[in-house]
Formats: structure tokens, sequence, C-alpha cells
């Protein structure tokens, strides 16, 4: 989402005149686009702003911080950057950098001159992204989340749910289609609750797919579209329904499940069973035989015992995921389960996220090493930089795959290779 974010910040900023540099010295105009999902992100943004604040003694400099922030690092950030501003305030970005005493104008093809104000939550959608990648693109559908998990501060940083206009969403998918690229990720924070604050008006995140889908017939052209990050509580089984119908529509679903234990997902408000869970998970077997599974699971959450622990290893054994985020449980501010201890050590925390590793290992190893031998589809994302003439690629169930003796002038692309070998999380194939 940040770095979708910073697509819109930046066609909003060219529009002003300015110029992209690679080099944080050469900048007159500098900015952080945060992340308050972990301390260690706001700790790297307080430590950049320092640096910056620095060279202002040597250089005019103009700093801005937006994104995902929470009410007490704002009231900090507002006495060390210039600007701090929502993404919502994006249109108004022109206006709150000339009073900073930034003096460009605007160009006369700038993003803002198409802008129709309709409604100040979801305008900034309108701007038209200057997109990091040819190939692979980010379209924001939803912003926000009504979920409010307990150990989560994103419904305080980023606000209610609102989603997009399907309207936009599919004009933008449309174009990029047009475009040539080959992987669109639906983005929100609670990308499957879309639609829902807006029943009646607008359509279902299932009929959102199915549109998407549709379109997808219609082009004629090969390209993989995912969406990030579902909840398991609207993860209906019409959504499933709609990824088996549509090729376009990729065969790799992101679920996160946080824990295996009934008692702490309830401490944790995550509003579903660990039998609902395994219900979906069951539906993705049997309708989406081919797809991948990856999941964000917490360890060492406040309170968690060993048994409990335990609970998240078995259904990581159950469910036998590709891929797993596994993270040590760290207090966010302003989420519930700040009030509550930490009680589980910082050892104790290390060994069990080593646990939960060892057991996807195992499980993903079992998969990747009964795809030795079969062929694949993969799309090409960059030359490999540990190895020379390998290039690094993705099926379209998410796995990496390094291609060996391969040409540069395949990024981008899609090709068939055979997978030659596998390890735990990653495989390696040649072109066939
Ligand atoms: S669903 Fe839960 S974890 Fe995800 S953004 Fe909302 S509150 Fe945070």
């Amino acid at each position: 989402m940040n770095q979708s974010d910073s697509e819109r910040i930046r066609s909003v900023i060219e529009g002003m005149g300015f110029e992209m540099t690679e080099v944080e010295e050469e900048a007159s105009l500098i900015g952080v686009v945060a992340c308050s999902v972990r301390q260690k992100a706001i700790d790297k943004v307080y430590s950049k702003i320092r640096k910056w604040n620095q060279w202002k003694n040597e250089k005019p400099l103009v700093t801005f911080v937006s994104g995902c922030i929470l009410p007490a690092d704002e009231e900090k950030f507002l006495k060390l950057f210039d600007l701090v501003f929502r993404m919502n305030e994006l249109p108004d970005l022109p206006d709150m950098l000339h009073q900073c005493g930034v003096t460009t104008e605007f160009s006369a093809k700038h993003p803002l001159n198409d802008l129709h104000r309709e409604d100040e939550r979801t305008d900034f959608w309108q701007v038209e992204p200057t997109y990091s990648s040819d190939f692979d693109a980010f379209v924001p559908i939803q912003n926000g989340c009504d979920k409010f998990c307990s150990f989560c501060a994103v419904p305080y940083t980023r606000g209610r749910e609102v989603s997009r206009s399907s309207e936009d969403i599919l004009a933008e998918v449309q174009k990029l289609v047009d475009q040539g690229v080959k992987v669109i990720t639906l983005l929100g924070q609670n990308v499957n609750s879309y639609g829902l604050d807006k029943k009646g008006e607008e359509i279902s995140f299932a009929e959102l797919l199915r549109k998407v889908g549709e379109l997808g017939n219609a082009s004629g052209k090969d390209f993989w579209v995912y969406f990030t990050s579902p909840h398991p509580r609207d993860m209906t089984r019409d959504v499933i329904e709609a990824i088996a119908d549509y090729q376009c529509l990729a065969k790799q679903i992101h679920l996160p499940v946080q824990s295996g234990d009934e008692k702490l997902l309830r401490r944790m408000n995550r509003n579903h069973s660990v039998d609902d869970y395994l219900q979906i998970v069951s539906d993705i077997r049997e309708l989406l035989p081919t797809a991948t599974i990856f999941t964000d699971i917490i360890v060492g959450f406040s309170g968690e015992t060993d048994e409990q622990f335990e609970k998240s290893a078995e259904l990581m054994e159950l469910v036998k995921y590709n891929m797993a985020y596994i993270a040590k449980y760290s207090p966010r501010v302003g989420a519930r389960a700040a009030r509550w201890d930490d009680d589980i050590t910082p050892q104790q925390k290390s060994e069990r996220l080593a646990r939960l590793s060892d057991v996807l290992k195992k499980t993903s190893q079992e998969y990747n090493d009964a795809l030795i031998g079969t062929t694949c589809t993969v799309l090409v994302e960059r030359v490999d930089p540990r190895q020379e003439g390998a290039l690094q690629a993705r099926t379209e169930g998410k796995l990496p795959v390094r291609i060996v003796d391969a040409p540069a002038t395949l990024v981008g692309t899609f090709q068939t290779v055979e997978i030659t070998s596998a390890a735990a999380l990653s495989l390696t194939g040649k072109l066939v």
C-alpha cells in the first residue's frame, strides 16, 4: 500500500516540476511514506528525519511524511517535518508545499488538473500514479479497516473502511491490461470487505473479481491478478468460486490466520474460529486445487501459553502453507493489546518463531519437491544479483524460481520453465 501511495505522491510532485533523484543527498524535497505496523519502521523514520534536519544547515530542503502514522507519532512528526499529511489530502499537496516555501508551478499536464472533487476520502485515488514497474502494478481498491484486531493499529492510522468506486478500479485495470502489464495486485487493508461500506450502492468483492475476470477474458491477454490482504471473516465461498471461474485471477491465496488457538483468536478479536478458517482452506482445496496458500502468523502474543502456541504449530502442519510471514509479537501503541502485558520473553518468541519456521520449511519443501521435473509458467521479475546469468521469477502461485542461463531481456515476460531442483522456499529451473 505504501508503494502504491508513493506512486501517486510522485505523480503530484513531478507534475509540479520536480525531477526524481536516486541520490538522497541531492534532493531539495524529500519525504517518507511511513508504516506503523512495526516499531522498527517508525524508528527508521526518526533516524532519517534527524539526518535530513541536519542537512538543512547546509542547503534548502523541504521534508514531508505521510502514510500510516499513529496519533502519538503524528504529534512528534509535526515538530520534525515541514509537512505531515494524510493520503486523502494528496490533492492539496501542492498548496501545502507552497505554504512551506516551495515555489514551483503546476505543469499543464498536472494530474490534479483533471480531478473531480466528490468525496474527500477517496478523491486522491483519481490521481494517476507513476507506476514503478512496467509489468507489475498495484491498484488500490479499498482503504482503512473496521475490524479492530486487538494487536493492530491500522484502524487508528488509516481510519475506517472506504471502498473506491468499482468504475474507477475497472478503468485502471483496463488501462494496465491495455499497456501489457503482467501482474496486477488489488490492494486494501481488508480487501475482501470491499463494498460493505456502500452496501446497495457498490458491488461486492466477489462481483468485482468477476468483472476483472470478464475484462481479462475480453482482452485475450495473459496476466495474473492477485489481491492482498483478505480477512478470513469475509472470505466467502463466492470469492473462491470467482477465482476458480477466471483464468486471469491467480490461483494463490494469502489468508492471514495469526493464531491456531480459539481463545487467542478471541483475544486478538479476529472474529472467526479455527474451524471457520479450516473450512475456507477446505473450500480453496476443493475449488482451486492448484492454489498455493500463504499466511501471516504471530508468535508470543500477550498471554500465549505453550499449549496455545502448539495449536498454531498444529494448524500450520495441517494447512501445509507454501509461505508464512511469521512475526514476533510487539505491542503497537494505540492498539488495544498494547495495554496488556507483553509477557512472553524475547527468547521464547525467538524459539517459537524458529519452531514455526521449521514447520513451514518442512511442508513447503514437500510441496516443492513434488514439482521437480514438471514445467510451469513463470513471470521473470529481475536479474538475479547473486548469480551471473540467472534470473529471478515467480510462478502463478508466487513461488520464487531461479532460472539459470537465461538472458536479462526476458525480465517482464512470461516464460515456461522446467523445475530442476527444489529448496524449502524456492525452486530452480531452466527455460524450456
Ligand atoms: S484486519 Fe485486523 S490486522 Fe488487518 S488491518 Fe484490520 S485491524 Fe489490522
